[in-house]
């Protein structure tokens, strides 16, 4: 007879060295590309159990490796000072592995749960804000000296927009749907951009920018705040950690941080320069020692692309018929793309400002 998954589950928590006695595992979180369980046992201390998406990341065993490094890394000739920020604690299993393989190929990983914390799924207020970008700049400052090359890249193409443009133009030419104005104002929108699309590419080809250790999916929550203080204590989700520009995280995290409306939208989006500049003054207050005057001159074009970007592959999937971004009614991937094209429309209105506020003005 077959086990029921929560019979599976307390199978594969057995593997990892518990605290106590176990108790119970069960879903936890609304993370929307692993599945995190939460196991209690009889001592206080509760763990994270992942089973890490192999549709997502081809080669799950490269993801335990890279965060092997950062741990290894950060253990090594760190001030005790300079740990403010938690990363989940690896938990090997116990035969000593960092991640075990079950009898359906299914790659597993335990972490320490970070506890008396919690994670926002819209911001809050200024204050977080600015919590947010010193969150990310603490998490680049702490992995600025781990040379990018002792890392994987988990995810080959990410960020890499001349990529996605390419594969919106394969999609393009054999698209053979209708073209209501809509649709249409949208590819126009992309053709009077396609130059712009390589700019951190080709600061990157020319050695104006280099490749550091990155985050990869800097979103609001994927940081998690003290309950009860509201500082950021942890960044979480780190299976996307790998060799890229520190511009990609700033200008994702921007993107997500300062539409308030958020990727769903409403009527006009808007792209909040307040809040912007707050999660930039966080930022730069841990990270202004490692940026070099190149990094601060190309702030903006990140600000601009990374909607630019995601609105391009809304568009792409919807064309090609909504194979990756799920939808739950026609149309949803093309209304999803045009309130990115809106935020990058904001962005390019207030230009004079955000430079300003990047410090490049
Ligand atoms: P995403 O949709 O963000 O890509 P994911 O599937 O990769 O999600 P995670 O972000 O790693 O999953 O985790 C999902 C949720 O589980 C988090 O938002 C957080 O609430 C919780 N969580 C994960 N790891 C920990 C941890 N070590 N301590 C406390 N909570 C955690
Ligand atoms: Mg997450």
């Amino acid at each position: 007879m077959a086990c029921s998954a929560d019979e599976r589950w307390r199978t594969i928590a057995g593997r990892f060295p518990l605290p106590g006695c176990l108790l119970s595992v069960r879903p936890f979180g609304s993370g929307l590309i692993n599945t995190t369980l939460l196991v209690e046992t009889d001592a206080p201390a509760r763990v994270i159990l992942q089973r890490i998406n192999r549709r997502v990341f081809p080669e799950p065993a490269q993801v335990q490796r890279n965060l092997r490094t950062l741990h290894d890394h950060l253990a090594s000739a760190r001030a005790p000072e300079r740990l403010a920020l938690q990363l989940p604690g690896m938990i090997p299993t116990l035969d000593g592995a960092d991640f075990l393989i079950d009898d359906e190929g299914e790659v597993w990983r335990a972490l320490d749960f970070i506890d008396g914390t919690q994670s926002f799924d819209a911001i809050g207020d200024e204050v977080q804000a600015v919590e947010i970008g010193r969150a990310l700049g603490h998490f680049h400052a702490l992995l600025a000296d781990l040379d990018p090359d002792r890392l994987h890249d988990t995810l080959p193409g990410f960020h890499v927009t001349p990529g996605y443009l390419a594969t919106f133009d394969r999609v393009h030419a054999d698209f053979g749907g209708e073209r209501p104005p809509s649709l249409r104002a949208a590819l126009e929108f992309v053709q009077a951009r396609r130059e712009f699309a390589r700019v951190l590419e080709d600061a990157k080809a020319a050695g104006a920018l280099t490749d550091r250790v990155i985050h990869g999916d800097p979103k609001l929550n994927n940081i998690l705040f003290d309950e009860s203080t509201g500082v950021a204590v942890a960044m979480i989700d780190l299976d996307t950690v790998k060799p890229g520009l520190i511009h990609y995280d700033l200008g994702d995290c921007l993107r997500s941080c300062c539409n308030r409306a958020g990727e769903g939208g409403a009527e006009s989006v808007e792209f909040d320069v307040e809040l912007c500049r707050e999660v930039l003054a966080g930022y730069f207050a841990e990270a202004a020692h490692f940026l070099t005057g190149s990094d601060i001159a190309y702030l903006f074009d990140a600000i601009r692309l990374l909607p630019f970007e995601l609105g391009l592959r809304f568009l792409t999937d919807h064309m090609a018929g909504d194979r990756y971004f799920h939808v739950t009614e026609p149309g949803q991937n093309l209304r999803r793309a045009q309130i990115q094209f809106q935020l990058v429309e904001s962005i390019e209105r207030q230009e004079k400002t955000i430079r300003s506020v990047c410090g490049s003005g």
